[in-house]
């Protein structure tokens, strides 16, 4: 569903990503790990071509993103994309939050925008708290409200970057049992994260990257029981 093919990317002399070649399949979770700075989040953000990159091609579905003549925000609109910050709208209840792309982009009816709406907040149990204002939640509900916004649009893959990194800890499992739900029902995901459980648990395949490299592209188990780098060894050491 999603091919990477020998992408590099620089910032103007910096290069971020150097020759990094992936896919995910149809219903496939892949974990993308690795240092700070290694070109997790650029890489996740290349796939929905929120930033563009100077060589070789990404393909989603047949959509050629890599193409300049390919329409973006059409794309964009079937990838749903969770960030560290949930950036949510702040000034617009929940239930808003949830039905604004649905009428706008989709254009769906009212009605039909807020039984997916109302159907997708139930599921994550927040369905009591669905006329009040991101600020009035917790950390936690707030990243569950962001992930059902992007449910709404029925996409066909799901990208995460980093989804619980910006929450308190006791926050952290509301999240990932959401996602691992969301893997569990079959959604083609690439998630970056740091929480090596989650990996284990959902994550066929993890990625491992450093200095702007896929430096490993195991199936999950065996990056875990035999990771083959030494950087990678070293990076398990640390956070495991
Ligand atoms: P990660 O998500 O793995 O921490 P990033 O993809 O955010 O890494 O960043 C990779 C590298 O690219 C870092 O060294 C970062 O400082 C640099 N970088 C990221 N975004 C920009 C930008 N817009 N301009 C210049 N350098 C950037
Ligand atoms: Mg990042």
């Amino acid at each position: 569903m999603i091919t990477i093919t020998d992408i590099s990317k620089w910032y103007g002399s910096f290069q971020v990503l150097a020759d990094c070649t992936t896919a995910v399949e149809k219903g496939e979770v892949v974990v993308v790990c690795g240092p700070s700075g290694s070109g997790k989040s650029t890489l996740i953000k290349c796939v929905n071509g929120l930033e563009p990159v100077q060589k070789g091609s990404i393909n989603v579905e047949g959509i050629e993103v890599t193409d300049k003549s390919t329409n973006l925000t059409k794309l964009r609109a079937r990838i749903g994309m969770v960030f560290q910050h949930f950036e949510l709208y702040p000034h617009m209840s929940v239930r808003e939050n949830l039905c604004l792309a649905q009428e706008k982009v989709l254009r769906r009816s009212r009605d039909e925008a807020n039984a997916k709406a109302e159907a997708l907040i139930d599921r994550v149990g927040l369905l009591p708290h669905i006329e009040k204002h991101p600020g009035q939640l917790s950390g936690g509900q707030q990243q569950r409200v962001a992930i059902s916004r992007a449910l709404a649009m029925d996409p066909i893959a799901m990208l995460f970057d980093e989804p619980t990194s910006a929450l308190d800890p006791e926050m952290i499992n509301e999240v990932l049992d959401v996602m691992v739900e969301l893997a569990q029902d079959g959604m083609t995901m690439m998630v970056v994260t740091h929480e090596m459980g989650f990996a284990r648990k959902v994550a066929d395949r993890v990625v491992f990257m450093d200095d702007g490299r896929i430096v490993e592209d195991r199936v999950t188990d065996q990056f875990f029981d035999h990771p083959e780098s030494e950087r990678a060894q070293d990076f398990l050491g640390k956070i495991l």
